[in-house]
């Protein structure tokens, strides 16, 4: 590697950091972020008082800490901003969603006999575009029509490729021109709201199913669910779901005879042919009606066979960590149309991109705030969600974790055995900047095995 400015700079930084008095605590600082690729700079203190005579006990401070700061992880769950805080969401996200099949993390082992689908809902199409299927092994041509049409572009409407697993044409349309951008973006705005009508129907057929008033389900059965979205390469959500019936109140409760896996299957089939969202009519356009396309996947979960446990909850974490970035878009905000050339975008993200600029500036969709979601090409919903009763909570996995380095501290003596109920802990924190320099970043890769 020629010797730049920049890796000249980073040698710098480097050789002051290893030559430092306190590289020891550095390093041990960044092997507890894990490899964080952006932590987060604190400063602050956080004293133990004794509440009886107000005594100070023991006060730790980031004043002697390297650089007056304590670096913490950043947390995030998208992996290409930090591929080892993503990593750990990612296996968090693994443990409840198992747990939530098989039992732990508060859940019983009994919930195995609980009726539990793996559910996926798609998005209609939008247009023809270039996709991969395989058949028996063997890849399918792409869109071999033997009488193909001309669009009105002059395009022939079909492609015999039979694409590899990289084509970076996977996704993209077969005529840009004809495709139906504004769909696309008013689906994944809209998708949210249909999960949420979804779930609300398929209660609603559950409870017919079972001789019940909707308000009186509740004292039965309970539907827990965990889902994420997944983008498809031509830049829609799919949402892809565990749906569980339990007794009333959660998984300590089994649901009652009648709720069966057949009678949920069916439920589902119901709700998702039935729910629909409305986009309000703008400019001269109608009002425009969504709904979930035709390919309904819905599979048992079982503990040995086709679709584990396992296979379902490394599917769902693996989804969780990842954005729209899978299109050749963006992870952060896009604030206007000029911005986008700086980013090197392929044609499709940025038609969708723009779509999203273009209608959020409408005051007929302000709702939408597709302008503000323009780099998740429309979709504002969360990733990864789950309800109140499947299974244990991201919070408290991380508080166990949490304690569990709070442990370590205690027993490496950094920080001092109270018993939590006998002191008063104060503690005062302030923001103090993101990140590594350069050549910290080199040495942190080093320490902790991190690839960048
Ligand atoms: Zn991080
Ligand atoms: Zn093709
Ligand atoms: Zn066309």
């Amino acid at each position: 590697m020629p010797t730049t400015h920049a890796t000249a700079h980073a040698k710098a930084g480097m050789i002051a950091r290893l030559n430092h008095p306190d590289y020891d605590r550095w390093a041990s600082q960044i092997k507890r972020t894990g490899g964080c690729r952006q932590p987060i700079h604190l400063r602050g203190k956080v004293d133990h008082y004794d509440p009886a005579t107000g005594q100070l006990l023991h006060r730790y401070t980031t004043r002697t800490e390297p650089d007056g700061i304590l670096r913490v992880p950043c947390k995030t769950r998208r992996a290409s901003r930090c591929p080892a805080c993503a990593e750990t969401y990612r296996a968090d996200t693994y443990h409840l969603i198992r747990a939530g099949l098989v039992g732990g993390k508060g859940v019983p082992e009994t919930v195995t006999s609980h009726p539990t689908l793996f559910v996926t809902l798609t998005a209609p199409s939008f247009g023809a575009a270039h996709t991969r299927r395989e058949h028996g092994g063997k890849v399918q041509p792409c869109h071999a029509r033997r009488n193909a049409t001309t669009c009105p572009h002059d395009r022939v409407m079909s492609c015999t490729t039979r694409h590899g697993r990289d084509d970076p044409r996977l996704g993209e349309p077969l005529c840009p021109d004809c495709y139906d951008y504004t769909g696309s973006v008013l689906f994944n705005a809209l998708a949210p709201l249909l999960w949420k009508r979804f779930a609300d129907s398929v209660r609603r057929h559950l409870a017919k199913l079972g001789g019940l008033l909707l308000k009186e389900l509740r004292h039965h059965l309970t539907l827990s669910f965990a889902k994420v979205a997944e983008y498809q390469r031509r830049g829609v959500v799919h949402f892809h779901a565990v749906i569980r019936l339990d007794g009333p109140g959660g998984p300590d409760a089994p649901p009652p005879g009648w709720a069966t896996p057949d009678s949920l299957t069916r439920a589902i089939r119901h709700a998702a042919k039935a729910v629909s969202a409305t986009a309000p009519p703008y400019d001269d356009q109608p009002e425009r009606v969504l709904r979930w396309g035709d390919q309904l996947d819905i599979r048992p979960i079982t503990l040995s066979g086709d679709l584990t446990e396992q296979a379902v909850a490394g599917y769902i974490a693996k989804y969780a960590t990842k954005a729209a970035e899978c299109v050749g878009t963006l992870d952060r905000r896009i604030h206007s149309l000029e911005t986008l050339d700086a980013y090197d975008l392929r044609e499709h993200a940025r038609r969708l991109i723009a779509t999203c600029i273009r209608l959020g500036a409408l005051p007929d969709l302000a709702e939408l705030r597709l302008a503000d979601w323009a780099h998740m090409l429309g979709f504002r919903g969360h990733f990864s969600t789950r309800s109140r009763h499947y299974s244990s909570t991201l919070g408290d996995i991380r508080a166990d974790r949490e304690q569990h380095a709070r442990d370590n501290e205690i027993t490496t003596g950094r920080l001092p055995f109270f018993d939590d109920d006998t002191v008063l802990v104060i503690s005062e924190w302030e923001y103090a900047g993101k990140g590594h320099s350069i050549g910290d970043q080199l040495l942190a890769a080093a320490i902790t095995g991190g690839c960048r």
